[in-house]
């Protein structure tokens, strides 16, 4: 038999099934590296008919593998844009930024090994400065103790781990894990890349993370389907990025939220596997859920030249009634893009979805004066680093190569993955690069998450860059304000790179040679997959060990970056009394203002010291100001985190008091640890952002909120509560807040509700979720 490492080099053949002789009972593996994990497609078939029969309509390809996944078909409530799904992902993927809270919080609850498969892939924390190999060991050097710690957590808990240098995140997941029918979460909000291979995956907080490798189900709100149809054939050269960049000008930012963008017709089955995973993964720039395509000949293609023939052909057994949308299934809306007629597209600057068509890039560019000289192009990245993107990129090159013409523009490629990497310096397209001018990074994000030290101008420079990325929002690659950045393909980036003019149309507009003649660039030329198979280059998957009783997870005690955390105390079974409002914040508190991002994430496995940014972005209510707020018993003024922690050293549990929508913004669970670490007991607000009041919950916080909105007014920063009623809580009673005013007026009552179910009220009593979980473990070990 083949090992995983070795089969993935072995060369397949291209279109057409494998005939082994499976059938529907078939028990398949997920991957080519577990032996634990199978597909489920049988039982998420039998939940598909059930709803179905409940429903009593077709249903569209998405919502087949999401009700297919439910945890209970038969008691769910279902309506698009309506209900709470309870759902069960075949699997978890994190990257090494958001992996260390996810794992920190799934170690406490002392579970043996995670309840779903799962990975972890260090990809982000690698800075590009002068090329792939040197900035690896750099960043190997500079980030040990957290990848010491990730692979060590990985062994112990058994977790795949992809080390540094494997690969970015999702193009490890789509040569590896993802296979059509699948559902996956991923702490990355591009993990919707994998549904180039016609699964779901969605990007979620690390807290969702945690509760899936614990066994709890996942909630989603039950997504509303956009259908995007796909008609004719792209050439020349259009290629799958226009798609996507076309319909983020459809759409705008916003448009696909609370969506999910499933996409349909004949144009569908015209372009590759790898080019649908582009679309996929920029789908996060609309907003959108996910993105998914429905399971078709390239992603047989692209399964065979990876190795999953088996999987391929299991899925084809499925095709029929699980892996296809039902004629006749209806879409919340629909956009129409005709391939036949798209154009290159050109989105920017500062915005993924300002779209303009080449042909009217130039006068577009000079209008709004955005600087014409291109002075870098970046191409590779999750989005855009597959053998087609390299070998169409390399085409041009080359072409202009043979007219004597390097790059004007200073020219970097992040291959998507060492298997990538590994496959074009065998194929000669790296070496094209290089004699190009170009520099080729580590297998890592570099440059589009910002961990780029980039040297050819100075902050605060206007200038103007392409790249082949996904975001290109105000200084997310250089951490330069004046850069204008602007998104593309890789192909365009390159010729952008070729003439360095912002201006420029390879369609239309000549270049001049070394020789002094006019020639026009020819269109690019590329294959999708690599007629020789792939080269898997270096083996970085460390699998864990079969003996896990022996591992233990390396923690540093006197580092700051890291810090175990400890169980969370369970609740004492009385009402509070007497407690000071650390802040009443007014106006928007988002999860930003509530734990700042920027220099803080380097603490995100530290809570102890990441929770010096509790709240420092609030605006307290009495002064106006940001982390200036009264301690009551000292009536010193101090930051809002060394109030909290003042509190708690006293003794003294505390409240905040929120306005609007408290905690909205992205799904950050070191909002709602970081209070509970400093000794909060309630957060009482006019409303919440559900993720968050979720997160609070969680975590053993109260969120409660007003019943009549009024008294947050009447309510003032330096008077005390009581919260009563507590050991009656139950979901749907409400709790009284008793409230004692500062200028010594009579107390006053005033009620709040909550959004407790039965399940989530033993997290408060146990303290956390977590707690309740390690709680059920231990007894189940009795
Ligand atoms: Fe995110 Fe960019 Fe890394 Fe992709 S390459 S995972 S978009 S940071």
């Amino acid at each position: 038999m083949l090992s995983a490492r070795t089969a993935l080099r072995a060369p397949r053949s291209i279109r057409g099934l494998a005939t082994s002789g499976l059938t529907k009972d078939s028990q398949v593996n997920q991957n080519l590296l577990e032996t634990h994990s199978f597909i489920q497609y049988k039982k998420q078939l039998e939940n598909v008919k059930i709803v179905k029969e409940r429903l009593n309509r077709p249903l569209t390809y998405a919502e087949k593998l999401l009700y297919g996944h439910l945890d209970d078909p038969h008691g769910q409530d279902i309506q698009r844009g309506v209900s709470y799904l309870k759902l069960r992902p075949d699997r978890v993927a994190c990257q090494d930024a958001t992996a260390q809270m996810a794992i920190l919080q799934f170690m406490s609850a002392n579970l043996p090994q995670v309840a779903t498969p799962s990975t972890v892939h260090c990809d982000h924390l690698i800075q590009a400065q002068v090329g792939g190999v040197k900035d690896l060991a750099r960043a190997i050097d500079l980030n040990k103790e957290v990848f010491d710690f990730l692979s060590s957590a990985c062994a112990k808990y058994n977790l795949g781990f992809w080390k540094p240098g494997s690969g970015i995140i999702h193009q490890i997941i789509l040569e590896n894990y993802a296979f059509p029918g699948a559902l996956l979460i991923g702490t990355d909000s591009h993990t919707p890349n994998a549904g180039g291979l016609g699964q779901l995956a969605i990007g979620v907080g690390g807290a969702d993370a945690v509760d899936v490798m614990a066994d709890l189900a996942w909630e989603l709100k039950a997504p509303k389907i956009i259908g995007v149809k796909l008609t004719g054939k792209m050439s020349g050269w259009t290629s799958p990025k226009d798609i996507i960049l076309k319909l983020a000008g459809i759409t705008t930012v916003k448009g696909g939220t609370g969506s999910i963008v499933e996409y349909f017709g004949s144009g569908v089955e015209t372009f590759s596997c790898t080019g649908m995973g582009t679309i996929c993964n920029m789908g996060a720039e609309i907003g959108a859920t996910t993105s998914v395509f429905p399971f078709n000949p390239s992603m047989v293609d692209y399964l065979n030249a990876t190795g999953r023939s088996e999987i391929a052909e299991f899925a084809n057994i499925y095709k029929k009634e699980y892996l296809s949308a039902d004629e006749g299934c209806e879409y919340d809306e629909v956009i129409e893009i005709d391939l036949n007629t798209l154009e290159p597209h050109v989105n920017g600057p500062f915005t993924p979805d300002l779209a303009t068509p080449i042909s009217k890039m130039k006068e577009t560019a000079l209008a709004n004066n955005w600087p014409m000289e291109v002075k870098v192009g970046l191409i590779g990245s999750c989005t855009n680093s597959s053998y087609e993107d390299m070998t169409r990129a390399a085409s041009i090159i080359k072409d202009a190569g043979a007219h004597g013409l390097k790059a004007k523009s200073i020219y970097t490629v992040s291959p998507g993955s060492e298997q990538v990497r590994a496959t074009i310096a065998r194929d000669g397209q790296l070496k094209t690069f290089e004699d190009f001018g170009g520099v080729v990074m580590a297998n890592a994000c570099g440059p589009c998450i910002g961990q780029w030290d980039r040297q050819d101008i100075k902050k605060g420079d206007k200038n103007t860059i392409v790249s082949s990325f996904n975001r290109n929002f105000t200084a997310r690659n250089d951490g330069n304000p004046a850069t204008h950045a602007f998104v593309a393909s890789p192909e365009m980036t390159t010729a952008y790179a070729i003439s360095g003019d912002l201006g420029f149309n390879p369609i239309t507009d000549t270049l001049v040679g070394a020789d002094g003649k006019e020639f026009k660039l020819k269109e690019p030329q590329g294959v999708g997959l690599p007629p020789n198979g792939y080269d898997a280059g270096e083996n970085t998957y460390q699998a864990p060990p079969k003996d896990r009783s022996t591992v233990s997870v390396q923690i540093n005690p006197s580092s700051d970056r890291l810090q175990k955390l400890t169980p969370f105390k369970p609740w004492d079974g009385k009402d509070a009394t007497n407690m000071p409002i650390l802040i009443k914040a007014v106006g928007k508190t988002t999860t930003d203002h509530i734990s700042m991002a920027g220099p803080w994430l380097k603490y995100r496995g530290h809570l102890e010291n990441i929770s010096n940014n509790y709240m420092i972005g609030a605006t307290n209510a009495e002064n106006g100001e940001a982390n200036n707020v009264k301690n009551l018993y000292t009536s010193e003024y101090k930051g809002v985190p060394d109030t909290a922690a003042d509190y708690r050293d006293a003794g003294k549990k505390w409240v905040v008091i929120g306005d609007e929508n408290f905690g909205e913004g992205s799904s950050r669970e070191h909002a709602a640890l970081e209070p509970r670490f400093l000794g909060g007991f309630a957060i009482i607000t006019k409303s919440f952002a559900r993720i968050h009041e979720t997160n609070l919950k969680k975590q053993g916080l109260l969120p409660l909120n007003f019943v009549d909105v009024a008294d947050y007014d009447k309510i003032q920063p330096e008077d005390t509560v009581d919260l009563l009623g507590l050991t009656e809580l139950a979901p749907g009673k409400n709790v009284t807040l008793r409230v004692h005013p500062k200028n010594g007026d009579a107390a006053w009552d005033a009620q709040l509700s909550h959004t407790y179910n039965a399940e989530q009220i033993e997290w408060f009593k146990y303290g956390s979720a977590l707690n309740k979980m390690a709680a059920v473990a231990a007894e189940k070990k009795n």
